[in-house]
């Protein structure tokens, strides 16, 4: 039978998950395309190719070798599932994204949910303290606002807010260190971006703690886009694409 060829998207755990399961599939060629901007990534099996496409016109060109494409990427690389949209469009190449859903509140949670980080800049203002751990990205939306900011990201931002406290560092984070955190800096206002996934700890200190958060919402998918919202709905997506006639697979002669 001729493989089917599928390109994950990855930067997740779920694109590496995914990849570990497909390449013990029978019949399916995978390869995971990661962004490059980790140092030292955790590799899935398979192929891996690094670094960007090259825009909406280089991954048409890689979608017209491979029968399906599985968009993995975190939920706010929207710049990436944009240009998987585009691409998988103009090739006509079949494409899912693997989604996991986002946090839900609980009754004793104080969230204000806004729907960018500019947004969340005018939220935190009358706020003194912020935890700011949305990453490296975004941070500039905040240079402006008169607060003092424990700014927690992978790499160091551009810039940073005039009174700010840089913490570098890598989760996932222990929620005794996580209350240990907001108590030491004096917290009295979290911004996170609602990733999704096992709860985080700093939203589960803040609740503790009755620290209010501002979370920015995810950045809308694609229209029409087909989600699945784990591991094995993406599987169950691969299962059922059809293997492609004969003379289209790699071992092909
Ligand atoms: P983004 O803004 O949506 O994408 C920016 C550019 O990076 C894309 O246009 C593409 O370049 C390249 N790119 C992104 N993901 C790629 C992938 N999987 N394979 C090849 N090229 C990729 O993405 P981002 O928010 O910077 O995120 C970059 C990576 O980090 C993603 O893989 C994502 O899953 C992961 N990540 C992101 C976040 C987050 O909060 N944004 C958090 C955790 C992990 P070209 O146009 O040249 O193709």
């Amino acid at each position: 039978m001729t493989p089917r060829r599928v390109l994950v998207l990855g930067g997740t755990a779920e694109a590496r998950e995914l990849a570990d399961a497909l390449a013990a599939e029978p019949d399916v060629v995978v390869t995971t395309s990661l962004a490059g901007r980790t140092r030292d990534p955790r590799l899935p099996a398979g192929d891996v190719r690094t670094g960007g496409f090259g825009g909406v016109d280089g991954l048409a060109a890689a979608l017209s070798e491979v029968d399906l494409l599985v968009d993995a990427t975190h939920p706010f690389a929207a710049r990436m599932t944009g240009h998987a949209a585009a691409a998988a469009a103009r090739v006509g190449t079949p494409w899912v994204v693997l989604r996991r859903p986002g946090w839900a509140e609980g009754p004793d949670d104080d969230w204000r949910r806004v729907p960018t980080t500019g947004a969340a800049a005018t939220a935190v203002v009358g706020f003194r303290r912020v935890f700011l751990a949305i990453g490296r990205q975004g941070v500039g939306e905040f240079l402006d606002v008169d607060a003092w900011f424990l700014v927690r990201a992978i790499e160091a931002p551009d810039a940073l807010p005039t009174r700010s406290e840089l913490l570098l560092a890598r989760g996932p984070f222990a929620l005794d260190d996580e209350r240990a955190l907001l108590r030491r800096h004096r917290v009295d206002v979290v911004v996170a971006k609602d990733s999704g996934g096992a709860t985080e700890a700093k939203l589960v200190a803040a609740r503790e703690l009755g620290v209010p958060v501002v979370l920015v919402d995810r950045p809308p998918l694609p229209e029409g886009v087909r989600v699945v919202d784990d591991v094995a709905g993406a599987l169950a997506v691969v299962r059922e694409q059809p293997s492609p006639p004969h003379g289209w697979g790699p071992y092909s002669s």
